[in-house]
């Protein structure tokens, strides 16, 4: 039966595949004859379509979350000149480039790692095919596909908190102290690179298909963006508790409550609200926190003294990645210098 979800699914695809045609041959292909770059056409138009969704996003995105933050915002700002850096990440980010690079320097590895494992007769875990005539429905994958990365994606943040080198990574995310929606993509490039691997090796081996992962991304993005904007938008009781909102997330970000390493005030060492979509892993491991206080983002260490040390955490894109390294680095050599001192 053709319902109408699949009619907006169809005509989307077709207005899609035309725009990135379009794209494509006026725009792409010619740019690659001129310079003579050797790019395969499959790529690159695959490439195309990373792109186009991305745009869409953002424009989408922006349409509806800058008149949010304009007309009700949380905290304001004398300026938000420390918001430009996020627009870079954002675009960086959103419009493929990270997945064009990553595409080109793993393909061969997963296309390896694929044929070793067929060799051996192991084939990916489908989780679709667990109850056929139900799991098998396009909505019904698509929820469950959604959750077991969520459950994935709670772990993976909280370790990011837990573990100390992997932190100073994750703190460059931590350290906007501006937080809007174009936050969400303020991340290290190693941190981002160390993320879609992870995740694509986990779709690739639960069997997500490659239409609705796109999908997956562009719906967790779209949705992590709004988590991230300064606006006074509430999901009251019950929505707070089906999906992260931007006071929940928020909180995650408050200076000496939602992330810190070591700090005793609310007896979780390593902070609360870890959910990346969904807060129900964070109400199941206890670490969620539905405290409703405004409270002021990004790292204690940030703050001058007596509170923090008045640390530089960079204000443009390529101070905070290699401040980053610099801290991950200095991390990993007093982790080593502590054990030789033990022994
Ligand atoms: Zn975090
Ligand atoms: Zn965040």
């Amino acid at each position: 039966m053709f319902t109408p979800l699949d009619w907006i699914s169809h005509v989307t695809n077709m207005l899609v595949g035309q725009a990135q045609t379009w794209v494509f041959v006026t725009l792409v292909q010619p740019v690659l004859y001129h310079f003579h770059w050797m790019v395969d056409d499959d790529f690159a138009y695959d490439g195309v379509l990373w792109f186009l969704a991305g745009l869409l996003q953002i424009i989408l995105v922006y349409a509806v979350l800058r008149p949010l933050e304009a007309l009700r915002p949380l905290e304001v700002w004398p300026d938000r000149r420390a918001v430009r850096v996020d627009v870079l990440y954002t675009l960086i980010n959103r419009l493929g480039l990270v997945n064009l690079v990553l595409f080109f320097t793993l393909q061969p590895v997963v296309d390896g790692v694929q044929a070793w494992l067929r060799l051996r007769g192991i084939d990916n875990l489908n989780l679709d095919s667990l109850w056929p005539g139900v799991t098998d429905r396009p909505l019904v994958t698509f929820f469950i596909y959604l959750v077991v990365l969520d459950f994935a994606g709670y772990w993976y943040h909280r370790l990011q908190h837990q573990i100390q080198w992997w932190w100073e990574l994750h703190a460059v995310h931590h350290s906007q102290r501006q937080l809007s929606f174009w936050a969400d993509d303020r991340n290290h490039l190693l941190d981002v690179v160390l993320q879609a691997v992870f995740f694509a090796a986990l779709a690739l081996i639960i069997g997500v298909p490659p239409s609705q992962f796109v999908a997956l991304s562009l719906l967790s993005g779209a949705l992590q963006s709004l988590q991230h904007a300064n606006t006074a938008l509430s999901f009251g009781w019950l929505g707070e508790r089906l999906l992260v909102s931007p006071r929940f997330h928020r909180l995650h970000h408050a200076v000496g409550y939602g992330h810190e390493l070591g700090h005793q005030n609310n007896a979780r060492l390593y902070g609360c609200n870890f959910g990346v979509l969904l807060p129900w892993w964070d109400i199941l491991f206890c670490s969620a926190d539905f405290t409703t206080a405004l409270q002021p983002t990004g790292v204690r260490a940030q703050l001058p003294p007596p509170q923090g040390q008045g640390e530089d955490y960079g204000a443009g894109f390529w101070a905070q990645q290699v401040l980053g390294i610099a801290r991950m680095l200095r991390r990993i050599g007093g982790t080593v210098a502590s054990r030789r001192i033990g022994a």
